[in-house]
This record gives C-alpha cells, sequence and structure tokens, in this order.
C-alpha cells in the first residue's frame, strides 16, 4: 500500500497535515535547494552522490543545513519507513527557513528540511520504448554568472519557463541552450547524443546541472567501452551536433534514461530508438535495482 509521507524537521505527517508557514524564504524568494532521488526494490539509489549534492548546493548559496549530513540520511529512512514504500521517490527540500518580508536570508531563524516521500511517473510508458520527440526553446538556461545551473534551488523559475514554451508546443521536454547558444540540458533532464560511437554529453560549464543519472550513465559507458567498441567524452554541444548525431537520449532522476528520436522536426538517426541507448538503458535499469543503500534493516 503506498502511504505517501512528509518529514517536517525530523516529525512525520501524512500529506494533508504536512504545512509550514507563508512567511519561509523558501516559498517568498525560492531561497533554498533540493533533491530529488529515487529508491529502488527497497535500496536508495546513489543515496550518498545526493547528499552530497545537497550538502554543496546549500554551501553554495550559504545555507546552513539544519542537520548533520547523517541526520539528514536518517530522517530520509525514517521517513521511508513510514511510507512502507519499497519503490518510490524522495524529495529532500532544504529551505532558508522562517523570515521577515524582506530579502535578506539573514533574518530568517532557522533552515527547514521537508522530505516527502511519494511517487513520481513523468513521462508516458510509450515513450520509453518508441521514443520521444523534443523541441529547443527561447527561454535560455540561466547564465552561472548569475543563478548557477549547477545548484539545484528551489528557484526553478528558468527552468518552469522553458516546460511552458515545450508544453504549449505539444511536447514533454525540450533543449535549453545557454546565452552563447550552445546545448545547456533540457528542462528537468541531461541530454546526450551518440555520434560513431562516443557517448557524449555537455560539460556542466555549459549550463547543466551534473545530474546524478548522467554520471551513472557516463559511468557505465566508460565500463561498457572496456569490451565494446563504444568510448565517453563531455564536450560542447550545438543544434548541429544534435541533428546529425547517431542517437539521442536524456537522463534524470525521475525520467531515468529515455530515447529521443526527433528533435525540432528532425528525425535523429534512422528515426528509431538507437543501440546504445538502449544497452545503456537497460544497464541502468539493471543497477537501479541491484545496488543502493538498504532501506530496512
Ligand atoms: N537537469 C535539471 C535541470 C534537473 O532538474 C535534473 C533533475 N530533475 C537533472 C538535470 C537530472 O539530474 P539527476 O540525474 O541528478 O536527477
Amino acid at each position: 500500500m503506498i502511504k505517501p509521507k512528509v518529514n517536517i524537521n525530523g516529525e512525520i505527517f501524512s500529506p494533508e497535515n504536512a504545512k509550514i508557514s507563508v512567511f519561509d524564504h523558501g516559498l517568498l524568494y525560492g531561497d533554498g535547494v533540493f533533491e530529488g532521488i529515487r529508491f529502488y526494490n527497497s535500496k536508495i539509489f546513489k543515496f550518498d552522490e545526493h547528499i552530497d549534492r545537497l550538502d554543496q548546493s546549500a554551501r553554495h548559496i550559504l545555507l546552513k543545513l539544519p542537520m548533520s549530513l547523517n541526520e539528514i540520511k536518517q530522517e530520509t529512512i525514517k521517513t521511508i519507513k513510514a511510507s512502507n514504500m519499497k519503490d518510490g521517490y524522495i524529495r529532500l527540500i532544504v529551505t532558508r527557513g522562517v523570515g521577515t518580508l524582506g530579502i535578506s536570508p539573514y533574518k530568517c531563524e532557522k533552515a527547514q528540511l521537508i522530505i516527502i516521500v511519494d511517487i513520481i511517473s513523468l513521462y508516458p510508458e510509450e515513450l520509453y520504448e518508441n521514443g520521444m520527440e523534443i523541441i529547443t526553446v527561447p527561454t535560455q538556461r540561466n547564465m552561472s554568472e548569475a543563478v548557477s545551473p549547477r545548484v539545484k534551488s528551489l528557484n526553478y523559475l528558468n527552468n518552469v519557463l522553458a516546460k511552458i514554451e515545450a508544453v504549449n508546443a505539444g511536447f514533454e521536454e525540450a533543449i535549453m541552450l545557454n546565452k552563447y547558444g550552445f546545448v545547456a540540458e533540457c528542462t528537468g533532464d541531461n541530454i546526450f547524443i551518440v555520434k560513431n560511437k562516443t557517448v557524449i554529453t555537455p560539460p556542466a560549464y555549459m549550463g547543466a546541472l551534473e545530474g546524478i543519472t548522467r554520471n551513472t550513465v557516463m559511468e557505465i559507458a566508460t565500463e561498457m567501452g572496456k569490451s565494446m567498441d563504444i568510448s565517453v567524452k563531455q564536450r560542447v554541444m550545438s543544434r548541429h551536433d544534435v541533428f546529425s548525431s547517431d542517437e539521442c537520449f536524456l537522463t534524470g532522476t525521475a525520467a531515468e534514461v529515455i530515447p529521443v528520436t526527433k528533435v525540432d522536426g528532425r528525425p535523429i538517426g534512422n528515426g528509431k530508438v538507437g543501440e546504445i541507448t538502449e544497452t545503456l538503458r537497460k544497464a541502468f535499469l539493471e543497477l537501479t535495482q541491484t545496488t543502493g543503500t538498504p532501506i530496512y534493516e
């Protein structure tokens, strides 16, 4: 039985009773950081990597976490146990906390930790089989000099605007370019192409979140490269590189690995789900089932 649960500063609530102050700067200014994590088969996938990225995001915005990283991990496990779920999605949120009606984070009392345990399903199953069609949208990815895309902050309006443009045009996901016109990432996923058996993704400094699924897929591809004829590279990517690629796919915790078969009306490769994409997708799904931090022990 799925029983979504919410943990606020260590106390567990059912979703309808989980409430925080409207004076929290997470709500007033999007001032805070978050993580999206999946657990499969009673094991939390890449738990340490997510906790580490939460810590990095918090350091970047000078946010003092209200608990130690180890305590945050324990609270997360406690919340999953309360939900009784074996497979699901964890949203870890740290807000700046309750403050006054002014921007200054220094007037906020204490950061708040919120942990939501629920399920997530991002894209229709059919797209995983047949591939999805995406477009490039006009809204550019934030400049690193403004709000770094490497910080997983609660300030997602940049991505929300791009998502609105995608959905209004009839698509589920979209490519966001950086201010130089190079491919950064998608609104909630990282992007890969495969060209001549090289698996390529843009470097994070091009305006991408350093996705944990992205890093995992690069590791899988590197490992496969030892026995198969494939290599892995982080390389600056233009739309031309995408249009002329053999295969394309997206990665993300919620999305997992999803094939892309058309971009801005151009079929990618032969217009069908690529072979390397499919191999990586299967290997990724297997890893999610077999590795991770055990919950119930
Ligand atoms: N880019 C953005 C903008 C994201 O929000 C996400 C996470 N949903 C990703 C990439 C993928 O990152 P991860 O694999 O760590 O979930």
